[in-house]
């Protein structure tokens, strides 16, 4: 009988394994993929990696700003894949060992759940007198006409696949303008590609704020990503994807900036096409409902000490849908684990920092200025500072064509919300 299981060995359950195992709680983690999980294998790490290398090269090939000049600066991009999948096999080869240093069991397959103690890999049951569910999430793949049958003929990418795609597609149309669409189109454009994003709300980033969104959108417009906004993706067929812009649906249109509607919106060819719409808590096929755990809106609901409804089983990560953010499932994990120690400890979820690592970077914490005012918060201050603020030596002169842009925005809100702005 192990003290604990856990299911995904991603940064909520590696994290929570190293965690108990550390206190002495014999622990049990499987993972039918890789340990490190999305974050690890296909996600922060992979992206970000692909992110520095176009960031040195566009350094490289705008270097002249500093007096800088680097000849035939060029992105081998088989090279930066490489590289990538070395960084890869570093860091998971490092959970590996960091498992072992705490005497966690680890047994590769998948997990499926007999009962709210016993769970079964293969022909093995493993028991345990706590559960905790570190599943992770999955893409959110829409009923879209012809999708299916893109993802299976390799037209349509996820997340997944385009982090290993080997050639640069010469056009990449990426649906989805939320933070990982935007890093992906970030890469592909740096690396060559014609980057169409195709994003249904007047806006880009997802929940950033919307001063530091505008400033995006004209940062990755300059840098020749084309963006179709306020518009939904209607089919996708071998090298095209179809698109209806509200006013085109007879929908009231959304206040878009100009020119991010082009003459013919309806249909745009490409190579590939990233889908980018988000992700899904991993709730089903694994026996969760052997359990009786409340499911909430597609996530495992669970309490603030990632506790679920049922009394010795927790879920910390993407799994309970709260924040989709590594360094959350790893705080979650401490957080359970320390419950389960008896230590007091709860999560707090009112300053979680996020960053989009594109160029230029954006970080946030805390409530944007919309989230407040929907939120009925009453907020002090919203200040967007132009690049004329940052220091000269660093960006290079407001009239430098291919300055490195910056901004910074500071949206205070009552004593217990902090700032959100660009680093
Ligand atoms: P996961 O990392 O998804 O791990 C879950 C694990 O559970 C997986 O390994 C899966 O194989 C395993 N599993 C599932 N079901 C079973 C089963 N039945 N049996 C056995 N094993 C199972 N977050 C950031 O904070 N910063 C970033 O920069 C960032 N960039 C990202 C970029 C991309 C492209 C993507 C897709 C995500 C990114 N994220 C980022 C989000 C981050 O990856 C996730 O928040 C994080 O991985 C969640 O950790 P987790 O442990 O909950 O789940």
């Amino acid at each position: 009988m192990y003290d604990l299981i856990i299911i995904g060995g991603g940064p909520g359950g590696y994290m929570a394994a190293e965690r108990a195992g550390h206190a002495g709680l014999n622990v049990l983690l499987i993972e039918k993929r890789a340990l490190g999980g999305v974050c690890l294998n296909e996600g922060c790490i992979p992206s970000k990696t692909l992110l520095n290398s176009a960031k040195i090269y566009d350094y490289a090939i705008h270097g002249s700003v500093y007096g800088v000049s680097v000849e035939n600066a060029s992105l081998d991009h088989k090279f930066v894949l490489q590289r990538k999948n070395k960084v890869v096999d570093t860091l998971v080869g490092g959970v590996k060992s960091m498992l072992k240093a705490n005497k966690v069991t680890v047994v590769y397959g998948e997990a499926f759940i007999l009962s709210k103690t016993d769970v079964k890999v293969g022909d093995e049951v493993y028991s345990g007198n706590r559960l905790m569910i570190a599943s992770g999430s999955v893409p959110v793949i829409p009923p879209i006409d012809g999708l299916d049958e893109g993802l299976k003929s390799g037209f349509v990418l996820t997340s997944r696949e385009i982090l290993d795609l080997e050639e640069i597609p010469e056009k990449l149309v990426v649906i989805g303008g939320g933070v990982i669409g935007l890093e992906m189109a970030s890469y592909y454009a740096s690396a060559g590609s014609k980057v169409t994003v195709i994003e249904m709300l007047p806006k880009i980033g997802g929940t950033i704020d919307e001063e530091i969104s505008k400033i995006l959108l004209k940062n990755y417009q300059k840098k020749g990503i084309e963006f179709i906004l306020g518009a939904r993706v209607t089919g996708v067929r071998q090298g095209t994807v179809l698109c209806l812009t509200r006013e085109q649906n007879n929908e009231p249109s959304p206040a878009l900036p100009d020119p991010v509607l082009p003459a013919e919106p309806s249909c745009v060819l490409c190579e590939k096409a990233l889908l980018a719409i988000g992700r899904k808590p991993a709730v089903s096929g694994f026996g969760l409902e052997n359990t009786g755990v409340v499911i909430e809106r597609g996530a495992i609901r669970t309490d603030q000490h990632g506790l679920t409804s049922v009394p010795n089983i927790y879920a910390v990560g993407d799994v309970n849908g709260k924040y989709m953010l590594a360094h959350a499932a790893y705080r979650e994990a401490e957080v359970a684990v320390n419950h389960i120690l008896g230590k007091r400890d709860v999560m707090r979820y009112d300053a979680i920092p996020s960053v989009i690592y594109t160029s230029p970077e954006v970080a946030c914490v805390g409530e944007t200025e919309e989230s407040a005012k929907a939120r009925g918060i009453d907020y002090a201050s919203v200040t967007a500072f132009s690049a004329r603020k940052r220091p000269l030596y660093t960006i290079g002169t407001e009239t430098d064509a291919q300055s490195i842009p910056f901004a910074f925005a500071v949206s205070s809100v009552s004593p217990t919300h902090a700032t959100s702005g660009d680093v």
